[in-house]
């Protein structure tokens, strides 16, 4: 935690402002528009991010303050690979006649050449690690490019949290993330936040966020305030989990049926040990296919059998099944890594491994 809003602070923790409405003369004047607890949320984020940062009521929220208000001439860049809620609000709004957008293949983007039909102001959105294949792509050569041809570029930082990965500092001009996950951490709150570095355009998402009235309850905020307390330590012992895990599956299974940041074998190693602090929590394992894969999932007792991510808990779900996922390899099994102790996790994938005969 770094910079703290003291003139909030009664003690360690901040007030939660339940006004809908603030007597003259005060910071904020309508609850739509401000609130003190938001406040500072968005100092301890912001400053994690290195930017400035409006918090949402949900990921969701927050990336349909983007998606949503762009301007007619503005054509939208979208990773084939972005989440499924990304995708699927954009391809709503292009239905409906108001966005016009491409998506990106990871060869595109690697190359850079869909900027070639791109025009000054377009704006281009992906996510690094992505999800579920946890695709590595190379933000500051993107970033770089993007800005050469005029592009704002946007990146979803829900995965690997500000903690392992700082994309302001690599040129992105907009980091999305979800609070609901690892920031929050417990898998009881919901909540989004936009960061950027230029003032003019934070005033501007902070106008959105109330025009659309995406905004989060100040209770909500303190939970998220809460557990970003120990993102950090979480962080830590998460990535430790599934880096072990990565290496059990890796006794046992092809090297290419599994996909992890840090996976030694992939080409984009490299880049994702120069731009991330760490692998992260999330690990993909692609079964033989959908039977075999819910052997597995059946076969576990402690990782809990939800979706989601980023939470104490280790979550685990076949990604296929999960609606705009109907192109996920059906035997793709997302795990999200909590914090248990390893020998836990350890003995639950072993035995859910021997139970399926691998
Ligand atoms: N971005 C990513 C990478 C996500 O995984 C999710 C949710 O799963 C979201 C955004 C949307 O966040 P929320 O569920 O908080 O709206």
């Amino acid at each position: 935690m770094t910079k703290v809003r003291r003139e909030y602070l009664h003690g360690p923790n901040p007030p939660i402002s339940l006004n809908s409405t603030y007597y003259k003369g005060q910071r904020s004047v309508y609850g739509r528009e401000t609130n003190p607890t938001w406040e500072y949320l968005e100092d301890e984020i912001g400053a994690l991010e290195g930017g400035l940062c409006t918090v949402f009521a949900s990921g969701m929220g927050a990336i349909a303050s983007i998606v949503a208000t762009l301007s007619a001439s503005q054509h939208l860049y979208l990773a084939s690979d972005a989440y499924n809620g990304t995708r699927r609000l954009s391809e709503y709004l292009a239905r409906a006649g108001r966005v016009a957008m491409t998506y990106v293949t990871p060869e595109e983007i690697r190359e850079a050449s869909f900027l070639k039909g791109a025009k000054k102001g377009d704006l281009f959105f992906f996510e690094s690690p992505s999800n579920p294949e946890l695709n590595i792509y190379d933000i500051f050569e993107i970033a770089s490019a993007c800005k050469k041809s005029g592009l704002m570029v946007v990146i979803d930082n829900t995965f690997a949290t500000p903690i392992l990965q700082n994309p302001l500092s690599l040129g992105v001009d907009v980091v999305v993330h979800s609070l609901t996950k690892a920031i929050s951490g417990h898998s009881d709150v919901l909540g989004g936040a936009v960061v950027v570095r230029d003032e003019n355009l934070h005033d501007d998402f902070r106008l959105r966020r109330s025009l659309l009235g995406a905004i989060p309850s100040s209770q909500d905020v303190f939970l998220i305030l809460r557990g970003l307390k120990t993102l950090e330590l979480r962080m830590g012992r998460a990535t430790e989990n599934a880096t072990k895990a990565f290496e059990l599956f890796h006794e046992r299974m092809s090297s290419s049926s599994l996909h992890y940041p840090f996976h030694p074998d992939s080409p984009e190693f490299k880049v994702a040990k120069a731009q991330m602090k760490g692998g992260g929590a999330m690990l993909s394992v692609v079964f033989d296919g959908a039977t075999q894969a819910d052997g597995f999932i059946e076969a576990l007792k402690v990782f809990h059998k939800a979706t989601s991510l980023g939470g104490v808990e280790s979550l685990v779900e076949r990604r296929a099944l999960r609606d705009g996922e109907e192109n996920t390899h059906p035997g793709l099994v997302r795990l999200s890594f909590g914090i248990e102790h390893w020998n836990d996790l350890e003995r639950d994938l072993i035995e859910a491994l021997n139970s399926i005969g691998l």
